[in-house]
C-alpha cells in the first residue's frame, strides 16, 4: 500500500491573493502535489470555467453535499457556499499522492480538526491598508462589501497562530516559491519520514 499523501492546506484572508499565488504555483511543471477543484455556490466570474475553477453547483446541490457528507470541509462566505469535495482528496491522500486546498480561514480550521496531521500554511498581506486597496482595485466589490471583507480579514489575521507557517504575500513569484520550499522541506520532516522508513526497515527485517 502507498504511503498515505500529505494534506497541504493554504489560507489566508480574503483578498490576500491565495488565488493568485496558487495559480502562479500551479502554472509550473513538476509540482508533486495535485490541487483540490472546490465547489461553490457563487456566481461564475468572466473567463472561469466549471470544473476548472471551481465546480459551480446550485445552493440545493451543495446542501445535498454536506447532508450527503460529502465535503470534506465548507463554510458560507459573502453569502454563499464555498467547500472542499471529500471524494477526491480522500483518493489521492490514499494513493499517495500530496493534495493542496486553497480555503478560506473557517475551512481551515475544520480541516486542521479533521486532519491535524496537514500542513497549514498562512497566506499574509504585508499590511492592511494593502488588502483594502486591493480589494478597490479588482473592482468585484462594492465599498459595503469590501468593509465587510476588511472587518473579516481582521478577525482572519488573529488566526494566524494556528497555522504552521507564515508566507508575507509581497511578490507573487515569491511568496510561491517560499510556499514550494515549505512543502519540499515538510516532506522531510522526520514525523512524516520515519514511520515509513521504519516499515522499509521492518520489512527488511523479516
Ligand atoms: P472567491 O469567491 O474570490 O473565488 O473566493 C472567496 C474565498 O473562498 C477565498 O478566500 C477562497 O480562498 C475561499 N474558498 C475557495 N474555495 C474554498 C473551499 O473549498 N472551502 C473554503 N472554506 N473556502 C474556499
Amino acid at each position: 500500500m502507498a504511503k498515505r499523501g500529505m494534506l497541504i492546506v493554504l489560507s489566508g484572508p480574503s483578498g490576500v491573493g491565495k488565488g493568485t499565488v496558487r495559480k502562479e504555483i500551479f502554472s509550473q511543471e513538476g509540482n508533486k502535489f495535485d490541487y483540490s477543484i472546490s465547489m461553490t455556490t457563487r456566481e461564475k466570474r468572466p473567463g472561469e470555467v466549471d470544473g476548472k475553477d471551481y465546480y459551480f453547483v446550485t445552493k440545493e446541490e451543495f446542501e445535498n453535499e454536506i447532508a450527503n457528507g460529502g465535503m470534506l470541509e465548507y463554510a458560507q462566505y459573502v453569502d454563499n457556499y464555498y467547500g472542499t469535495p471529500l471524494k477526491y482528496v480522500n483518493e489521492m491522500l490514499d494513493s499517495g499522492k500530496d493534495v493542496f486546498l486553497e480555503i478560506e480561514v473557517k475551512g481551515a480550521m475544520q480541516v486542521r480538526k479533521k486532519c491535524p496531521d496537514g500542513l497549514f500554511i498562512f497566506l499574509t498581506p504585508p499590511d492592511l491598508m494593502e488588502l483594502r486597496q486591493r480589494l478597490i482595485n479588482r473592482g468585484t466589490d462594492d465599498i459595503a462589501k469590501i468593509n465587510k471583507r476588511m472587518k473579516t480579514a481582521v478577525e482572519e489575521i488573529e488566526m494566524m497562530q494556528n497555522y504552521d507557517y507564515a508566507v508575507v504575500n509581497d511578490e507573487v513569484p515569491r511568496a510561491a516559491e517560499k510556499i514550494k520550499t515549505i512543502i519540499r522541506a515538510e516532506r522531510w520532516r522526520v514525523k512524516r519520514f520515519l514511520p515509513d522508513y521504519k516499515k522499509q526497515l521492518g520489512d527488511a527485517l523479516k
